[in-house]
């Protein structure tokens, strides 16, 4: 029996083999041109974790590539399955399993988006603060394995200091919980719930997890501070830190990036926002609280800012219109974003993360690589994902035509020279979209002897190198077959 009517007869008809029905999980929201899109041979659309072990242990006697997805608005192609096989529709996956109110957590299947697992807790005061710009669309299980970028990182972090613990199944099918479900740290074993985090499906699928969820804020304030330079900005978060205010969200944003948020201020008057022409960059800042710490705290931001010649942007639009654009997106979806992005031209970014005292270096790079590979620029962000701390995560943004081969080939050679450029200046070539196959050439060059134990590592729970194959590794350096 083929490994295809093997699955159906296991699990019905929650498996699909129609063109039409294969040919939406061959792209995520990564640039590529129509060729370049590979659909699965089989997609299985799972209810319960026990129609991951059927699929897996199927998969694994036959050898077969499995790759598990999300909302499939990864920016690199992580859930792309290069080798086809069997793709998992994570998203049939999203019930909520449990809300602990007095322990202040919630588990979900992992197909849950980000925005379910807040609604789930909304009416008992709680939130789940990791939340980016696309939360309804994320899945909880991508997030955990990209540890992915929040609004509010400044404050609560990443999966990596949320989440609790993680229902894996391995490569061969068994299924394993790692992390303590309700208590928030533990000296014993091995962290592997943190090995989970950021292996982008490449040691096993995700089915369930859980995380910590937060008190609401009463009140939050948000604010644009123009700065001459990012390196100033990054002294200012400095001083506001020192001063012991704690920021739950800062994004500092190159000129040309404000643009992006703040398309439907241009449609309704005409023109970009004012910014002066001193302006290197601008500080997107939140704070929250009750109505007595944050008037305290905002006194107190405002004044270290004038200390230090930042200017606050008075003109509450520009600032409303960037906020809607990243959290609320109170609008018919992406609207208000530049109408180039994702229609002609696709959003095209490199991740890399370097140390806090280089970001004028990386973006004089960023500008420099982008203009040597003749792509459009979009603009830098640098979110703040620390918590507590000055630790950045930054998107190095283009405009890429999906349609261009020539323009995507360029684009790609920028990004692994990005990638490059990160690990030369001592940081990472990820922060947010993980390794995909885009960064494999580079991953011995950031991770030198260290790459052997991860190899080691992704063979024991992956030993016929079945999961998302060609991530972070080729399929053949997994199987021996390459040195
Ligand atoms: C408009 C827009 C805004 C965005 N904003 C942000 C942002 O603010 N911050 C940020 O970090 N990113 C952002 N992104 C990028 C993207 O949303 C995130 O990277 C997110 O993690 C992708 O979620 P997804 O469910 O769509 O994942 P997918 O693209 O479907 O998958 C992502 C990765 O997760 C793996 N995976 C999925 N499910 C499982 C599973 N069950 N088990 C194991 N592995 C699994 C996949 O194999 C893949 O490697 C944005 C993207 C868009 C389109």
């Amino acid at each position: 029996m083929s490994y295809i009517e093997e699955l159906k007869e296991a699990l019905g008809d929650k498996v699909l083999t129609e063109d039409f029905e294969r040919f939406v999980f061959g792209a995520d929201w990564s640039p590529r041109t129509q060729g370049e899109i590979i659909p699965p041979d089989v997609v299985i659309c799972p209810r319960c974790t026990e129609d991951v072990v059927k699929t897996v242990k199927i998969a694994y006697e036959h050898g077969i590539p499995v790759t598990a997805g999300g909302g499939l608005t990864g920016m690199a192609g992580g859930a792309v399955p290069i080798h086809r096989g069997i793709y998992i529709d994570g998203t049939c996956m999203n019930q909520i399993i449990e809300v602990d109110v007095d322990n202040q957590t919630i588990r979900a299947q992992s197909g849950a988006s980000l925005q379910d697992l807040v609604d789930a807790v909304e009416l008992h005061g709680l939130w789940f603060p990791v939340l980016p710009e696309s939360k309804w669309s994320c899945t909880l299980a991508s997030a955990i394995a990209c540890d992915i970028d929040s609004t509010f990182g400044m404050k609560y972090g990443k999966p990596l200091n949320m989440v609790l613990s993680i229902e894996l199944v391995t490569g061969t099918g068994e299924v394993i919980e790692v992390g303590h479900r309700k208590t928030r740290f533990s000296a014993t074993g091995y962290k592997l719930k943190d090995l989970i985090i950021g292996s982008e499906g490449t040691l096993g699928v995700i089915t369930a997890a859980t995380v910590k969820v937060e008190p609401v804020p009463e009140h939050r304030h948000v604010d644009m501070i123009i700065f001459p330079s990012m390196g100033q900005t990054v002294k200012y978060l400095d001083r506001v830190l020192k001063a012991g205010l704690v920021p739950e969200g800062a994004h500092i944003n190159c000129r040309r990036r404000l643009k992006f948020y703040t398309h439907a201020y241009k449609e309704k008057h005409g023109h970009d926002p004012k910014i002066p022409d001193w302006a290197g960059a601008l500080l997107a800042i939140i704070f929250a609280g009750d109505r007595d710490v944050l008037d305290f705290t905002l006194k107190k931001a405002y004044a270290i800012a004038a200390e230090m010649k930042g200017q606050i942007v008075e003109e509450r639009e520009i600032v409303d219109n960037w906020w809607i654009s990243k959290h609320t997106l109170e609008f018919p979806p992406f609207k208000q974003k530049w109408p180039a992005s994702q229609t002609v031209k696709k959003f095209g970014a490199a991740d890399p993360g370097i140390p806090m005292g280089r970001l004028e270096d990386i973006y004089e790079k960023f500008i420099e690589t982008a203009e040597k590979y003749d792509l459009e620029i979009l603009g830098m962000n640098a979110y703040l994902e620390h918590p507590c701390s000055i630790g950045f995560s930054l998107s190095c943004a283009l405009f890429v035509d999906y349609r261009d081969q020539d323009e995507i080939d360029r684009y790609r050679k920028y990004f692994e020279e990005m990638s490059k450029i990160a690990v030369d200046m001592e940081g990472t070539m990820s922060t947010y979209m993980s390794d995909t196959d885009l960064k494999v050439p580079y991953f011995e060059y950031e991770h030198g002897p260290a790459a052997r134990y991860m190899l080691e590592i992704k063979r024991l729970f992956d030993p016929k190198g079945i999961m998302n194959p060609g991530k972070k590794f080729t399929r053949d350096r997994v199987l021996g077959k390459e040195e």
